[in-house]
């Protein structure tokens, strides 16, 4: 449809969206298929949002998000200049490859089975980028992204997804110690709360650094769409020149006092990750000993596949029995489905349908 309209410019014609997870409106499913966070947010928020005055919708909210940086800034024990916040993570990706990726200095590198968005941005802006093989247990293998061949930049999920499998800080170090300074290295920690060791810490120390988070899933506010990004304050000077040639105000007045709320409450979120976490573990095993293959995951979803049975057969099956979960149609992970850590009652509901179904 789109290619035989006229009126569109080549660039969009070349495009080839992003398709996000299924949210289905037609009936009520257990939903494992998005990484939401099954628990409901701070409910902090509640009186917050009783007690609003509308009046102060009147006005544009802060362009500098100035009392939100404040209270993450505090939060990590880093500088309000090394702060930034956008609309979801997805927009601070998308400035971020922006500001800091152009193939005329090399490829963008990033890992084969990753986040889908990465080489969608790179189209969108004409980034050439080459996908980095896994290893056969599908960890990274750092020495693959310092090779010979010079790369404008590095991204990659830590967790990494969909597999869940974290790279080690200190490996993260090694690749800040040994790759050139002139260029950026992304690290996506939108799973990072659910068992990763932050490179947060490492920002001071490695200018080309930058740490990219969500309020989406460990903070149970995919809706609220608030990411932000911590690293160098020139490279977040930069993110903010893009977000200023785009959008002023990409974070609307009431996401930003929620997050506000939300970064504040740590006991409430390490409550309620801690269930996810042991909620991970025993399905873990669970599936493990109806002799599935479970990848070791650290962040709020498993990938798994059992032997003869493709992801997408899983995922029918399971969609019939009103559960959903993910599966990729692309070689090399056909064979597995992500499923979402959801409540305690949801995964006794899809391990009772595991175990009638396959
Ligand atoms: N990075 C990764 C690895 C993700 O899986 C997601 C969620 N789809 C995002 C970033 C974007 O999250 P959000 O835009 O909701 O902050």
């Amino acid at each position: 449809m789109r290619k035989r309209c006229v009126m569109l410019t080549k660039r969009i014609k070349r495009l080839t969206p992003y398709v996000p997870g299924e949210q289905p409106q037609d009936r009520t499913y257990i939903k494992l298929n998005t990484n939401e966070n099954p628990y409901p947010p701070t409910p902090q928020i509640g009186p917050f949002l009783k007690s609003f005055d509308i009046e102060r919708l009147r006005l544009y909210p802060d362009p500098l998000f100035g009392t939100l940086r404040a209270a993450i800034s505090n939060r990590f024990n880093i500088d309000v200049s090394q702060v930034f916040v956008g609309n979801g993570s997805d927009e601070v990706l998308a400035f971020a490859f922006y500001a800091f990726f152009d193939s005329a200095r090399g490829k963008l590198i990033f890992p084969e089975f990753s986040y889908s968005f990465y080489p969608v941005y790179c189209d969108f802006y004409g980034i050439e980028y080459r996908k980095i093989p896994l290893n056969d247990n599908f960890t990274i293998d750092i020495n693959d992204y310092l090779g010979e061949e010079t790369s404008c930049g590095i991204v990659f999920p830590n967790p990494n997804a969909p597999t869940g499998i974290l790279l080690p800080l200190a490996k993260v170090t090694e690749i800040l110690e040994r790759y050139p300074e002139n260029r950026v290295v992304i690290i996506d920690e939108a799973y990072i709360d659910f068992g990763g060791e932050s490179a947060v810490s490492l920002i001071d120390r490695y200018k080309n650094l930058l740490v990219i988070r969500t309020f989406s899933k460990s903070m149970s506010l995919a809706a609220l769409r608030l990411g932000f990004a911590m690293g160098d304050k020139d490279l977040i000077s930069a993110l903010f020149a893009v977000k200023d040639s785009f959008n002023s105000y990409p974070a609307d007045l009431i996401a930003q006092k929620i997050g506000e709320i939300a970064i504040d409450d740590t006991d409430y979120y390490r409550s309620i990750t801690q269930k996810i976490i042991l909620s991970r573990e025993s399905l873990s095993k669970e599936l493990r000993d109806l002799g599935w293959n479970v990848l070791p995951s650290v962040a709020n979803f498993i990938f798994a596949g059992k032997k003869g049975l493709t992801g997408e057969t899983i995922y029918r099956r399971l969609k019939a029995a009103g559960i959903l979960v993910r599966y990729f149609d692309t070689k090399g992970i056909r064979n597995f489905v992500r499923i979402t850590i959801g409540t305690e009652q949801e995964m006794k509901a899809l391990t009772k349908a595991i175990k009638e179904l396959f």
